[in-house]
């Protein structure tokens, strides 16, 4: 059984951005040092020798909220994992505090490129700092300066990728897709995802601010279908993942389109496994019964 990515949970549910559609930011609190969240390293191990003997090629740093609030916590999560040599390692984060305190990240960027993460993937919604704004710090003046961010990332040696949600009224057509791509071809971005934002389920389970915004933002048929084509008119198929998501060059640059569809129960084996401080393994992040441990 081959499977292609370990996700690591890392951190807490503690966010410092405020996403509409997000379901598990906590809010950190003021002033406050965050505790370190614990973490059962006994089962770390196991994840990681399961990952090993599966063939995983990718670990991926990710969390129910941002992981760059722990810092140390990753450069543990990074020393644990050494010996197993993953080739990439990469890095999920808003990058807000990588771009607003970059002197105190300073030794912790050099030390996470030192032990081997190899991609720092940088979420956003659109390539103009007021819509990014608007969605990750609406409490704030301004958003950070994604370029800037960007440029500090590859001097450190990093791959970037940018992570963009489509949504309705922002990356929603093949026009605002382009200039995305114009966006990270000025910055040199190696890698570009697109991911639909996920359409709402019929109930609202307790998620209401949420619900209503993936409900007004998902992208309709016809605009998903529009990008598509784009795509596959204009670019040049790279390669077809296995949870369905395409990879295309576009005018020279990188670009995936993510399938919103993650669930998939006739693919062949497991596509992720997923480490959770507690010491669960789990294989979907959807389902509690997706769990080997
Ligand atoms: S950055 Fe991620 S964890 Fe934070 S609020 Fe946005 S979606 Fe949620």
């Amino acid at each position: 059984m081959r499977v292609q990515t370990f996700s690591i949970l890392a951190g807490s549910e503690a966010c410092n951005a405020r996403c509409p559609f997000c379901i598990s930011r906590m809010t950190p609190p003021l002033g406050v040092r965050l505790k370190e969240p614990a973490v059962n390293w006994r089962n770390f191990e196991v994840a990681c020798r399961l990952a090993k003997s599966c063939g995983v090629t990718t670990a991926m740093f990710t969390g129910k909220g941002e992981p760059t609030l722990f810092p140390d916590q990753i450069t543990k999560y990074l020393e644990k994992m050494g010996k197993y040599e993953f080739p990439l390692i990469e890095l999920q984060t808003n990058g807000i505090v990588l771009a607003e305190k970059i002197d105190s990240y300073d030794r912790h960027l050099k030390t996470w490129y030192e032990k081997g993460m190899t991609t720092i993937a940088v979420s956003i919604v659109h390539y103009e700092p007021e819509k990014n704004r608007e969605v990750y710090v609406p409490y704030k003046k301004n958003y950070i300066d994604l370029p800037r961010l960007i440029g500090t990332l590859h001097e450190y040696g990093f791959s970037v990728r940018l992570t963009c949600i489509a949504a309705n009224g922002f990356v929603d057509s093949s026009r605002t897709l382009d200039k995305l791509l114009c966006f990270a071809q000025e910055n040199k971005v190696e890698q570009l995802t697109l991911t639909p934002v996920n359409k709402p389920d019929a109930e609202h389970n307790g998620h209401l601010e949420s619900w209503n915004w993936t409900t007004a933002h998902c992208l309709r048929d016809e605009q998903l279908g529009e990008i598509q084509a784009h795509l596959e008119s204009n670019g040049s198929k790279l390669m077809v993942l296995g949870h369905g998501a395409v990879v295309y060059d576009l005018h020279g640059q990188n670009i995936c389109l993510n399938n919103c569809l993650s669930v998939q129960p006739d693919a062949d084996g497991m596509r992720n496994i997923i480490f959770f401080p507690d010491g669960h393994i789990r294989y979907y992040w959807q389902y509690e019964g997706a769990i080997l441990l």
